[in-house]
């Protein structure tokens, strides 16, 4: 039943006579509306109007005792206007205390940045150990050293020793730098504060250095412990460097951190470890005794330490028993840990996307392609083009096998992989990666090598049917030749190092001395040597392939039909086995 009474077509005659007969119940009257409202023994609500200051209704409803009541709207309608009011109130002051938040915010985004501080968090009981780095002993030894001063440092301060105060952990990226430093907090049971250089940099100046304070400070509380800062090169590069001299704000970030070493006591308890790939261009004061007074070199493992990295990460996964880890080994020179952990971690993936149990040594393949080809592409169908990177692939593969100081060919595909349309892998000697040194006669043979596809389009095609397609050969052959001209002294330049290695003016270096030190018909004297060890190089791999035209045409149809060959494979059909 609805609460408001319907205006009724009951007159108000009617009502009178009603309420003199006794027909109504009650008798609502609501005199600031002028109305009255009649209730009806079955509930039913009337209303009708009357005048103001109505005594007929008062008098009816007395003589046959209808009982009335009387309704004050107006204390009502003062009530609800009061509630709205407050209400209204509530919703501005609401309101505008949400700006006022808001604008709070935004100022202090835009001038907190002292105050916003990146968690200087310490991680403790980290679970990494010493025997989850592989590969690297000597570096590994050497840090033996600094966990047993965190474990036992009365040890040391007995007998007067000095523990190092900061270790400079200097390597590629993704040989275990990071993890050596957790080891060490792992195997001392100590805090591990971690923060990467560039964290330090920011817009305002001096937020950098006062996020310097806070990291030793809370570093101080719970010394005995250790600091990781990543990078530090962001940093700790030299001053004053670069275009249009330095950065403000990072120079005085880079101060207050060597404040900071300074102002350690002696076996305080902190150790702080670094890492960089770029040790060279690292201030002088940073690297000098009492600050990062210890350097240690975190190189790409050999063989056996990829061997034993890659067992490391077979530790957690199902490896079936017929995969040979020293093969793959073997197979990964120059790979950094980081790149063998993604290894097995990609053969993880691709045996679970198999549904198999074991990873075998085809998915091992499969991720090793994928991580240094990139995805497979669907192979090509146009068979002219096909036929084109045949024999380009096969011209590279067989200059290779004829050459004895190239490196051993692997496998040569046409089966599309990343931008590659097909792909010549080689197997790099490893005692030449390992001892880091190479001779002249292999980069000349990798020169040839590398031009041995450029040289088959010639000899089958013709001299103007070659493609575009060999321009990554042509940037390698650039690169190596100019490296052999410039740095390795290999050419009738004479043993005279014209460039450095490649020093970016970005990474800290100054502009001006970019400038080459040598004069001018010395830089044309280069770009001919380039040049001449270029074109030799190509008429080197025709003159190889040119009298063996039927070979490739025997090894092209062997690789449409195959498309993969093998080494061994490979030999055979070439006659060379
Ligand atoms: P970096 O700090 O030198 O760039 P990281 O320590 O961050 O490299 O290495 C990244 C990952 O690569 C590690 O978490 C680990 O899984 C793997 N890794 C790198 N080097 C090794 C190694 N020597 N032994 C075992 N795993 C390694």
């Amino acid at each position: 039943m609805p609460f408001v009474s319907q205006p009724s077509d009951l007159s108000y005659s009617q009502l009178l006579e009603q309420i003199r007969s006794g027909d109504i119940a009650s008798l609502e009257l609501v005199p600031a509306r002028r109305e009255v409202v009649a209730i009806f023994p079955d509930g039913t609500r009337r209303t009708v109007g009357i005048f103001l200051n109505d005594q007929q209704i008062l008098r009816a409803a007395e003589s046959s005792a209808t009982p009335l009541t009387v309704k004050d709207i107006r204390q009502e309608q003062a009530m609800a206007g009061l509630l709205g009011n407050i209400g209204l109130v509530l919703i501005v002051v609401i309101g505008l205390s949400f700006l006022l938040r808001r604008s709070a915010q935004v100022a202090n985004k835009a001038l907190g940045f002292a105050r916003s501080q990146p968690k200087v968090k310490p991680q403790d009981d980290l679970e990494v150990r010493f025997e989850d780095v592989a590969g690297i002993n000597d570096a590994k030894q050497e840090l033996e050293e600094v966990v047993t001063f965190l474990k036992q440092p009365e040890t040391f301060i007995r007998l007067g020793a000095k523990i190092p105060r900061g270790v400079l952990l200097v390597g590629p990226p993704g040989t275990g730098k990071t993890l050596l430093a957790r080891a060490i907090a792992g195997e001392a049971g100590v805090p591990f504060f971690s923060m990467a250089a560039s964290e330090f940099v920011e817009m305002f100046v001096g937020v950098g250095a006062s996020r310097v304070r806070d990291l030793f400070r809370k570093a101080k509380e719970k010394a005995p412990c250790i600091i990781f800062i990543d990078e530090i090169d962001a940093v700790g590069r030299q001053r004053g460097a670069g275009i249009g001299g330095g950065n403000d704000e990072r120079e005085q970030t880079l101060n207050q951190l060597l404040t900071e070493m300074d102002g350690f006591e002696e076996n305080s308890g902190v150790i702080l470890l670094a890492a960089t790939n770029r040790a060279d261009v690292l201030d002088a004061a940073l690297t000098r005794p009492g600050r990062f007074d210890r350097r240690i070199d975190v190189g790409l493992p050999d063989r056996k330490g990829r061997s034993s990295i890659l067992a490391v990460h077979a530790r957690t996964r199902p490896l079936d028993s017929s995969v040979d880890l020293d093969q793959w080994a073997q197979r990964t020179p120059g790979f950094s840990g980081a790149e063998l952990a993604n290894l097995m971690n990609e053969a993880a993936i691709l045996t679970a996307r198999q549904e198999r149990n074991f990873i075998t040594d085809d998915q091992l393949e499969g991720a090793l392609e994928r991580i240094t080809m990139g995805l497979s592409a669907r192979p090509l169908q146009d068979s002219a083009k096909k036929r084109l990177i045949a024999y380009h692939e096969i011209g590279h593969a067989l200059v290779a096998a004829l050459l004895p100081d190239a490196n051993k060919l692997d496998k040569v595909t046409i089966l599309p992989r990343g931008a590659a349309g097909g792909y010549t892998r080689f197997m790099p000697d490893e005692e030449k990666l390992d001892s880091g040194l190479i001779t002249k006669a292999s980069c000349r043979a990798d020169l040839v090598v590398t031009l041995g596809g450029r040289a088959a389009e010639i000899v089958v095609f013709g001299p103007l049917e070659i493609t575009q397609g060999a321009s990554g050969d042509l940037q390698m052959v650039a690169q190596l030749a100019r490296e052999m001209v410039t740095r390795f002294g290999f050419s009738g330049l004479g043993p005279v190092a014209l460039e450095g290695p490649g020093t970016e003016v970005f990474l800290g270096r100054d502009w001006f001395s970019q400038r080459p030190g040598y004069a001018e018909s010395t830089g044309t004297a280069i770009d001919e040597s380039i040049r001449a060890l270029a074109k030799q190089s190509l008429d080197q791999a025709v003159a190889l392939l040119s009298p063996r035209r039927a070979v490739m045409d025997r090894l092209v149809e062997a690789l449409i039909e195959e498309e993969t060959l093998h080494h061994d494979r490979f030999m055979l059909l070439a006659g060379l086995a």
